[in-house]
């Protein structure tokens, strides 16, 4: 039962593959349909011709000898009309292929483009939450490593599988006018190595599936030991060895494995076929006596013989098309698991609040991590109002950051809500909310593209424009070396493409502020560590510029430094996902509570 429902399991992703070649390209597939098919009827005509051939001039050596006239173009010709016609079937054959290669591999290109854009795609319609499930990653890392050659794989095979049955049919009608045996011998002969194929394949994707995880930890391995954003520190403390071994580990294991199944399969797969060769050369045995015993004609024997050939080289063709079909449906199984995801969706619609000017409100929110024990945000409650501004202070890991995330709708609050002009966060447009709010992270990305449109990615649409990159700059800080580098804001940046620039940590976190001040129309900035590689001279700039420039912006700030934190109108001093004191700087002093207590210690290190 199990057998069988893996032989049509075979055909399951097949009419998607098929569907989805078809909407790459029509012109292309209707092209391949007709090269297959041409290529599947002619070799039968082929073996035809060929009896022919053998017979005429069998007939015409009989004539020859009978009258003892010589040979002539007329006594000549009805042995040579067969032959001509056969070199054009070759020839004919010949073109099929060539069509058929060279519209798979124009194929191939456009649809791995189409199938990446696909998965990309979707990428972009997921949370962040499911990137950062690692079994979901897999799923990812799999569908965009294998499934982008999949899908032609599957339909070329599911071509070349036609092709080769109407092969075989062809062979059919010939054969089966020696015997039906004929025809059940040389059936029954290759399934058993169908069998072992199918169930080998299924083998090697469980495997597959299975060590994803190490895989992907050796692409990991691979990226560290060869990307010059970690190779110098990979250098410095000498890890090499250390990580290069960790590689080779991983390698082993898996090579351990492969062994086994490559070993099992092709052994197997060697038995099984002998039932194959024993089948051809019995039938072989049988078409030799019959033209012995005088009821075939040498002409009819080539034929027989070389179709049974053909034909089994048809079959064998199909068995191995079946057998990848199999394979390839199992990976196009986990690109559409991916494509397929269910993604959260984001309905909201408001484009205002209910009370326009009330400002950020987060009532009793909690949240925890997927998976974690203990809640990152604890009941928290706060409310900033335009033109005001909030600090968060704490330990490494109080859920400073975790706050940004909520507030940005990047993750939804597990408990209680949080509310922008009088409505839930999540009732907003997300386009529109996302407009309102400017954010740097610590970890802002730095993108390998010229400076100006590392400060345009903070407004799309205005990714391209200079002048407001210029404005942006200026506030940012940024403006003075820009102007010193060889091509201005067009200067390429990182050292992944040519002629790049490598910029210093304070340096790539002007740029960070200064995408942040792209988004003009932000009345929410969120600053997490901006100033941390900024030298102390720009530091006050930064933070002089932003008082005069706040005017009805709500900034929220996250920084150790008390120096910045004590301009904020409200400073929030969080523990373990909780605020445990609230209040201006000089109440928060006023009160001598672990505020009091943090910025005496950082003051001390002044003196
Ligand atoms: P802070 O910004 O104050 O340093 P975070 O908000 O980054 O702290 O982290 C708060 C807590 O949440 C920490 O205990 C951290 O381990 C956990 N945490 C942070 N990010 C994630 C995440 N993506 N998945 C799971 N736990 C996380």
């Amino acid at each position: 039962m199990n057998i069988i429902r893996r032989f049509f399991g075979v055909f399951r992703y097949s009419g998607r593959a098929l569907s989805l070649v078809w909407q790459t390209s029509r012109a292309l597939t209707i092209g391949l349909a007709i090269c297959t098919l041409v290529a599947g009827v002619l070799p039968a005509v082929a073996a035809w011709l060929g009896q022919l051939i053998v017979d005429s001039v069998v007939d015409a050596m009989a004539y020859h000898r009978e009258t003892d006239a010589p040979a002539t173009w007329q006594t000549l010709w009805p042995v040579m009309r067969y032959v001509l016609a056969e070199a054009g079937v070759i020839a004919g054959i010949a073109l099929a292929q060539r069509g058929l290669s060279a519209q798979q591999s124009l194929l191939r290109a456009l649809l791995g483009q189409k199938v990446n854009v696909m998965i990309l795609e979707k990428a972009g319609t997921l949370s962040l939450t499911q990137f950062e499930d690692s079994e979901f990653y897999d799923k990812l890392t799999r569908a965009r490593r294998e499934a982008s050659t999949r899908p032609l794989g599957l339909v070329n095979k599911t071509f070349s599988l036609l092709q080769n049955a109407i092969s075989l049919l062809s062979f059919g009608v010939l054969l089966i006018q020696f015997s039906p045996w004929a025809l059940l011998v040389l059936l029954v002969g290759a399934l058993p190595a169908f069998f072992s194929e199918a169930k080998f394949s299924g083998d090697a994707f469980q495997l597959f599936r299975r060590r994803s995880p190490h895989t992907r930890m050796q692409m990991y391995l691979e990226t560290v030991l060869a990307r010059e954003d970690s190779i110098k520190e990979v250098k410095l403390f000498g890890l090499e060895p250390l990580l290069l071994s960790r590689y080779r580990d991983i390698f082993h294991t898996l090579y351990g494995e492969d062994r086994r199944l490559t070993l099992r399969r092709e052994s197997w797969g060697f038995v099984l076929g002998l039932l194959g060769t024993l089948a051809f050369y019995g039938a072989y045995a049988w078409v030799v006596v019959e033209t012995v015993v005088g009821q075939l004609t040498l002409g009819q024997m080539t034929m027989y013989l070389l179709v049974f050939k053909q034909g089994q080289s048809a079959l064998s063709a199909s068995l191995t098309s079946i057998s990848g079909m199999y394979e390839d449906n199992l990976y196009l199984s986990n690109l559409y698991e991916y494509l397929e995801q269910p993604v959260a969706s984001e309905q909201g619609s408001l484009t205002q609040g209910a009370h326009p000017g009330d400002g950020i409100r987060f009532e009793n929110v909690s949240f925890s991590y997927p998976d974690a024990e203990t809640p990152a945000l604890s009941d928290i409650s706060l409310h900033v109002r335009p033109g005001e501004s909030l600090a968060l202070v704490g330990q490494n890991g109080s859920g400073k950051t975790t706050l940004i995330k909520l507030l940005t709708r990047l993750y939804s609050p597990s408990e209680g809500r949080i509310l922008l002009d009088g409505s839930d966060l999540r009732d907003w447009d997300v386009a529109t909310l996302r407009r309102r709010i400017g954010v740097i992270f610590q970890d802002f990305v730095r993108y390998q593209l010229k400076v100006g449109e590392n400060l345009g990615a903070g407004d799309v649409v205005a990714f391209n424009e200079e002048a407001r990159w210029q404005e942006a700059a200026r506030r940012g800080l940024a403006d003075e070396f820009i102007n010193e580098m060889p091509g201005g804001y067009h200067t390429q940046l990182g050292r992944w493409f040519k002629g790049g620039q490598e910029l210093s940590g304070g340096q790539w976190q002007k740029i960070a502020l200064s995408r942040a001040y792209m988004r003009e129309s932000a009345d929410i900035v969120v600053l997490d560590e901006p100033t941390a590689a900024m030298d102390a001279a720009a530091e006050a700039a930064v933070y002089a510029d932003f008082r005069e420039h706040r005017r009805d912006k709500m900034t929220i700030l996250i920084s150790h430094r008390f120096s910045t934190v004590r301009a904020a109108d409200h400073i929030l001093v969080m523990q373990n996902g909780r605020i445990i004191e609230q209040g201006s700087h000089d109440a928060l002093l006023a009160a001598d509570g672990r505020y009091a207590s943090l910025f005496r210690l950082q003051a001390e290190g002044y003196r």
